[in-house]
């Protein structure tokens, strides 16, 4: 999120980097909770809107296009898509000449189920950098599909239940689709399955009806994977499972030792985030003057400026006038 200082407002815009404080104005780039806030106005695409009044019913929104820009108070926004979940956007702000991007959470590698970011040239830019060590270099996106499938398949044989621990926002839908459209039918955990109705009004579809995706209930079905939510959420337990396969898939899975760590029987690197060379990737065809970046290691920033980058950490208070 990308929010504006009150009362000072668009005149003097302002970076925070508490994304879920409570703002009079402010950007919601996804409808993830650590991007959220019960804001006065918000400003989102309209898929984002719909995911935003889901998850914290009716909520202000002024929604927005991506690729059409808004004027606010001699402020240029253009939202553009970010690739990480249905809706997710970067927040192009132009004054003067002048333009500052900000990702949100973003991901440059094709998704099934986000459009494809659309980066552009800023002379600030203000970038998230989760998975910003050398270690989360993932493998590419098809390997760790394949292994996906083999992995589902073998449970499947062995007379197991595929069960796949994902985000109920994103992550999920992105398997579900992986898995159906390779001929896999999925039963997902009632909070993912609320989350995909949403997919599914946006235009978004998981499969081709109801006997590919479907919500769990009681029990598994024969043939079927199901989708749940992290082990680390308390509520992703499902009744009547049986014996089952239990696999993780997120971009922390690249770092040795995940399926343990995660409590899984596998663990697969597949992330809706940037991955190392991805974040680099990003900073080079913005081609910024400035980079701020947030909710990623320190060492980031170290690498960053030693590439030549005039790179900063977005400090807890606000950065002081921009434009
Ligand atoms: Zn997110």
């Amino acid at each position: 999120m990308f929010a504006y200082e009150d009362g000072l407002l668009l005149t003097r815009p302002r970076l925070w980097v508490d994304v879920r404080r409570r703002q009079r104005r402010a950007f919601v780039s996804h409808a993830h909770a650590d991007h959220m806030a019960r804001h006065e106005m918000a400003f989102c695409t309209t898929e984002t809107a719909h995911l935003y009044r889901t998850r914290l019913g009716p909520r202000p929104v002024r929604e927005m296009r991506y690729g059409s820009a808004i004027e606010l108070a001699g402020v240029r926004l253009t939202a553009l898509p970010a690739g990480h979940c249905l809706g997710s956007a970067m927040l192009l702000a132009e004054q003067d000449g002048r333009s500052l991007l900000y990702t949100g959470d973003f991901k440059l590698g094709p998704s099934l189920t986000a459009a494809p970011a659309q980066p552009v040239k800023a002379d600030w830019l203000v970038m998230e950098s989760t998975f910003g060590r050398p270690e989360y270099r993932l493998p590419p996106r098809s390997e760790v599909v394949e292994q996906l499938l083999h992995t589902v398949h073998d449970a499947l044989d062995a007379g197991r239940t595929p069960v796949v621990h994902a985000y109920a926002l994103g992550k999920s839908q992105e398997v579900t689709k992986i898995l159906t459209a390779n001929g896999v039918p999925v039963l997902q955990h009632p909070h993912a399955w609320r989350i995909s109705r949403v997919y599914e009004a946006c235009g978004c579809e998981l499969g081709s009806g109801a006997a590919d995706v479907a919500e769990y209930h009681r029990a598994p079905l024969a043939g079927h994977a199901v989708v749940t939510l992290p082990r680390s959420m308390k509520n992703h337990r499902l009744p009547g499972l049986g014996p089952v396969v239990s696999i993780a898939v997120t971009g922390w899975a690249a770092a040795p030792g995940a399926a343990k760590r995660l409590g899984v029987d596998v663990a697969l690197p597949l992330s809706d985030h940037a991955d190392y060379t991805e974040l680099i990737r990003l900073v080079e065809l913005v081609e910024p003057q400035v980079v701020y970046c947030t909710h990623g290691p320190a060492g980031f920033v170290d690498r960053l400026r030693s590439l030549g980058h005039d790179a900063r950490p977005l400090a807890p208070e606000p950065q002081g006038r921009l434009f």
